[in-house]
């Protein structure tokens, strides 16, 4: 629990503000209920159960996305409604949603949901003066201070957002040639099986492996050889369907996933593959070939299972003389298939 927590920060802070939720406002709620100031009660309570069934929602699903857009929604409004209801006791809430805001949803979300929440006070207490601030002044500094929160907070969001998209490519993709690393191979050939159980989708993977890689970095140098590797990359990568992916699965072997594949299907594209490379790829010293091993994903196997079958594939290319492709066409890994078994 707490490693997912420390992980998914969208999460965390959706957790987070569960907590604040429950205890820092359901006493509030009952205060006021009991006090017969049903309006700020009946939102503090909307604002409790809501953050209640926000949490549990993205704890659920993984989906932070649409609990976070509600959450801002259901705060934005409960604290215009009270700050309209307590006046200048109320407007204490409004320095906490901002920043919850900004933490919530995409920054300009957040701008357009504090906009909002201003514009409405602002618009409330000219149309009833005294019925938010007590002064014009008091009106001017809340405005200027909120502003001076909204936009360090948009500052802050801003960076940490880009910078946890750039950390998240990074984590996921081998520098050298923009493939997708091990890391995420792993983590996809997982989401592989359990969408294939259920939905029954049908998988298929190649494991690709250059064939004398190590003569080329021995007579041209390594630099050549990682030339080699990011031209290969790009030559699968336009020459496979938008929803294949690739991954660096060692130094010169790369997986190919690919999605809604029949065993046709799957051997036709090993077959055009290797034909690209070999008519594409070259280094210093002639024409590069690929040897390739395939197989389909069989039902209730697991994916290390699936993985060993076409890297048995590729040990046959290898050992028939290489620049080929097999695809494990064994009458057992067909039916199999086929029965959806
Ligand atoms: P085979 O046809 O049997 O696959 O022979 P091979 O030479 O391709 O295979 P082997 O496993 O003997 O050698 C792989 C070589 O790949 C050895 C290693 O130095 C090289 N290599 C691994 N990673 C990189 C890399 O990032 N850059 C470069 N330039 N070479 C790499
Ligand atoms: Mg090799
Ligand atoms: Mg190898």
């Amino acid at each position: 629990m707490f490693k997912r927590l420390r992980n998914d920060f969208q999460l965390s802070i959706i957790a987070l503000m569960g907590i604040i939720g429950v205890l820092g406002i359901s006493p509030y709620a009952i205060y006021r209920l009991l006090h017969g100031n049903y309006l700020v009660g009946i939102a503090d309570c909307i604002i409790v159960f809501s953050t209640i069934a926000a949490v549990i929602y993205a704890w659920r699903t993984g989906d932070t996305e649409k609990p976070g857009l509600y959450l801002c929604a259901v705060f934005s409004v409960g604290a215009t409604l009270i700050a309209i209801n307590l006046g200048v006791n109320g407007l204490f809430w409004i320095y906490p949603l901002i920043l919850f805001n900004f933490f919530m949803v995409s920054p300009g979300k957040a701008i357009v949901a504090s906009l909002l929440v201003l514009t409405s006070l602002v618009a409330h207490s000219i149309w009833v003066p005294g019925s938010v601030f007590d002064s014009h002044y008091q009106m001017v500094s809340f405005l200027v201070t909120n502003a001076m929160a909204g936009v360090l907070t948009f500052i802050f969001a801003y960076r940490t957002r880009t910078q946890r998209d750039q950390l998240q490519v990074l984590a996921i993709h081998d520098p050298l040639t923009g493939a997708r690393n091990r890391r995420a191979m792993n983590e996809e050939l997982k989401i592989a099986v359990s969408s294939q159980r259920r939905h029954g989708r049908q998988y298929g993977v190649l494991v690709l492996d250059l064939d004398h890689f190590k003569q080329i970095n021995d007579q041209h140098g390594h630099h050549t050889g990682d030339l080699v590797l990011v031209e290969f990359v790009e030559l699968i990568k336009n020459h496979s369907r938008k929803e294949d992916r690739l991954f660096r699965f060692g130094g010169e072997e790369f997986l190919l996933l690919l999605p809604d594949t029949d065993p046709q299907g799957l051997k036709t594209a090993a077959d055009h593959l290797r034909e690209c490379i070999s008519t594409h790829l070259r280094s210093p010293g002639g024409m590069v070939t690929v040897s390739i091993g395939g197989a389909m994903l069989r039902r209730n196997e697991t994916w290390s299972h699936w993985l060993q079958r076409a890297d048995q594939c590729l040990y046959q290319a290898k050992s028939s003389g290489r620049n080929r492709c097999i695809i494990d066409s064994s009458q057992e890994a067909l039916n199999a298939v086929a029965a959806g078994k």
